[in-house]
């Protein structure tokens, strides 16, 4: 009776492919989905029909998936040149190989449809929830262009080109039949569904990703382009209807689908109009109390331009009355406001929210004092198989004793302590962090980076409050301090949202401050990589060997880059904001710069540039200091305190991952 069901099912999911036998015949069938097992996938869908488990379907602009570095899926088709993006222009102070060289690296092109750490974060979310056999469903947008492909122009900066994929054959994507429609005053706008399953890091279960596309021959030319471009904001009107898209489009495809949904977590306030669509849909209004425990929010930004607000007039150009009206009963700050805020909406709606780490926590009731005492702090986290590096996780299973199954338990990585004392073991988290760093090298092989240079990275989102440029901010102290203390090897790389100008003058100035150190580049060298994506994140938090983070605080909600480096023994050189205050006791490297107090929040455009590179380049002279007393001449010292900070970032690591993250929610939000 078992095997026939599974047979029913099996038929069931076949036939809600659309264009099976054209598109995936080749990759499907009864025991295998895209080269991994099908059994999970019919076990997942099973669970999210019945209504039996608590479920959760979890909103987000932005997914961050990162196939290519984790959990790729075979394919028997060759993999389309437009799905392959295999080189990468760099920039340096040794120009000439700049232009002889790009680096290749022989990787499919990750799913497009992430800008930085909000997706990259949801990305984690879902992959720890497979790991933990939640029934959890993603919500998100097929973006047909993805973010945008970075070109870096010296005396331009960041010149952003559309990027082209093909969604149709990409691995593990599949189109479904179902469409779904958002009635508005433009008329009929049409959404395809497309889903794509997250795997377990066992493989034994999956959680599938749902994503909205309007591009679609039964829609206007306007609505087709709608799901082209991420955080498209050059417009009012399309940004009020990627985000009707998301929040009405995905409560629709989750009712079109037949999930039954218990909790939908709005990652952002980008999702609010999730909301929205729950109380037009109600015949009875009152039952719409009982929505306050079941949508729950994360927010993740103390900067102010990080919140959605429109003017009701746009709204009303966009959404049909009794969407207009809802939006204005449930989003309006105050009763004569003429604007709706998302955010708003959400921190007013919903019983339950959160901040992304305790420090935002703080901030945010600052911020929010009305809301304050349902504001709690779930602290963000890594998804420990995605960042790990191979090296480091042959030495944990070397050490079975200590780390036990850790792959099923990131926690048992607090067992490094024990080793601390531990000559062998010592030496071997060096070792297997010079595999690393010998890997970029080997990359970069052109550029001739040595693995005997204290090399620091800095790679993330551009934007002002992250303070990309603190570094150059005084050449002459950085030349002093890489000719007479010691060389120094940087790496860098991020892009600026298109239209932030600010974010691309950031560019334009690094480029120029590399040009500067043009004559000195046997004391230090500086690379910015084009095109900062997942692959580089995984690549440069595990290789180089401090991980410089310099955010303004309190701008930095959480930050989570730094715990994909601790997790593989890179030390944090950071000024003490998000993440990094929980740790501030740990000894996990350097802490430097403006300490955030009392209860103003300050300004994002104050960015004490001055005092803080002062502070790094001070720090700094430290750093390089006992670096090379720990290692030089190909000679360590494994008694070096910098052994020791290695070992207490694997240590943190235990806690700083999204498994721990996906228990908190579990536990603090969807109850
Ligand atoms: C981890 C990651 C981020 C987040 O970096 P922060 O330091 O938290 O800003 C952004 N982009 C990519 C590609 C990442 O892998």
């Amino acid at each position: 009776m078992g095997s026939h069901k599974t047979a029913m099912e099996y038929e069931d999911f076949i036939s809600s492919i659309d264009s099976f036998e054209e598109n995936y015949k080749e990759e499907i069938n009864k025991n295998f989905y895209f080269g991994f097992p099908l059994t999970p996938v019919l076990t997942a869908e099973h669970n999210l029909l019945s209504g039996q488990a608590e479920s959760i379907a979890y909103f987000s602009m932005e997914f961050g998936l990162a196939p290519s570095i984790y959990n790729s899926f075979q394919f028997k088709k060759p993999i389309g040149a437009k799905n392959q993006f295999d080189t990468h222009q760099v920039f340096s102070n040794d120009w000439l190989r700049d232009y002889l060289f790009k680096v290749h690296t022989d990787k499919m092109l990750d799913i497009p449809i992430y800008g930085g750490g909000l997706g990259v974060l949801a990305g984690d979310a879902i992959k720890s929830s497979a790991d933990l056999g939640f029934p959890f469903a993603g919500i998100g947008i097929l973006w047909n262009k993805g973010y945008f492909k970075q070109n870096f122009w010296y005396k331009h900066g960041q010149i952003p080109e559309e990027l082209m994929w093909d969604p149709l054959t990409y691995p593990g994507l599949v189109a479904l039949k179902r469409i779904v429609t958002i009635e508005t005053k433009d008329g009929p706008l049409h959404l395809r569904l497309w889903k794509y399953y997250v795997y377990s890091y066992d493989k034994a279960r999956v959680c599938p990703l749902i994503l909205l596309d309007s591009n679609l021959p039964q829609n206007n030319d306007f609505f087709k382009k709608l799901t082209d471009q991420l955080y498209r904001s050059d417009d009012v009107r399309w940004k009020i209807y990627q985000r009707a898209i998301l929040g009405i489009g995905g409560m629709k495809a989750l009712e079109a689908l037949g999930y039954a949904i218990d909790y939908y977590h709005l990652n952002e306030g980008h999702a609010a109009f999730a909301i929205v669509e729950r109380y037009v849909k109600l015949e009875d209004k009152a039952e719409m109390e009982d929505y306050h425990n079941r949508f729950v929010y994360t927010c993740h930004t103390p900067v102010a331009a990080g919140h959605d607000r429109f003017n009701i007039d746009d709204v009303k150009g966009v959404l049909k009355d009794e969407y207009a009206d809802a939006s204005q009963l449930l989003g309006k700050e105050t009763t004569d406001s003429e604007q709706i805020n998302l955010t708003h909406m959400c921190l007013s709606f919903c019983n339950k929210v959160n901040a992304v780490a305790q420090k935002h926590g703080e901030i945010m009731r600052m911020q929010f004092p009305q809301f304050s005492s349902k504001i709690k702090a779930i602290t963000n986290g890594v998804h420990t198989h995605t960042w790990v590096s191979e090296s480091f996780a042959q030495l944990f299973d070397r050490y079975v004793d200590m780390f036990g199954d850790w792959r099923k338990l990131p926690e048992n990585l607090a067992g490094v302590r024990q080793l601390k004392t531990n000559q062998e073991f010592r030496r071997n988290i060096f070792e297997a962090h010079q595999i690393n760093k010998h890997n970029l090298i080997e990359i970069l092989k052109p550029w001739q980076l040595r693995e005997d240079i204290l090399t620091i990275g800095w790679a993330r989102r551009i934007a002002g409050y992250k303070r990309p440029a603190l570094i150059f901010q005084n050449i002459q102290r950085i030349l002093h301090l890489a000719y007479d203390i010691g060389p120094l090897q940087i790496i860098l790389a991020g892009k600026a949202h298109p239209n932030d100008d600010i974010g691309s003058a950031h560019i334009e100035k690094i480029l120029e401050h590399i040009d500067q150190l043009n004559n000195h580049k046997d004391f230090i060298k500086v690379l910015i990589l084009e095109n900062y994506d997942t692959y580089f994140g995984k690549l440069l938090t595990n290789s180089v060997d401090v991980w410089l983070n310099n955010p303004l605080p309190p701008f930095e909600a959480s930050g989570t880059s730094g715990m994909k480096a601790i997790l593989n023994g890179v030390l944090e050189l950071t000024t003490l904001d998000g993440w990094v205050v929980e740790a501030k006791g740990d000894d996990l490297g350097w802490i430097f710069g403006y300490e955030h107090s009392g209860t103003d929040i300050g300004s994002e455009k104050v960015l004490r540039l001055d005092e803080d590179s002062e502070a790094l380049y001070n720090t700094l002279e430290k750093v390089i200091k006992l670096y090379y007393e720990t290692y030089k001449d190909g000679i360590l010292d494994q008694r070096s305190l910098w052994i020791d900070k290695m070992i207490h970032c694997v240590e943190r690591s235990a806690f700083f991952n999204t498994q721990r993250m996906m228990r908190e929610y579990k536990e603090k939000m969807w109850s």
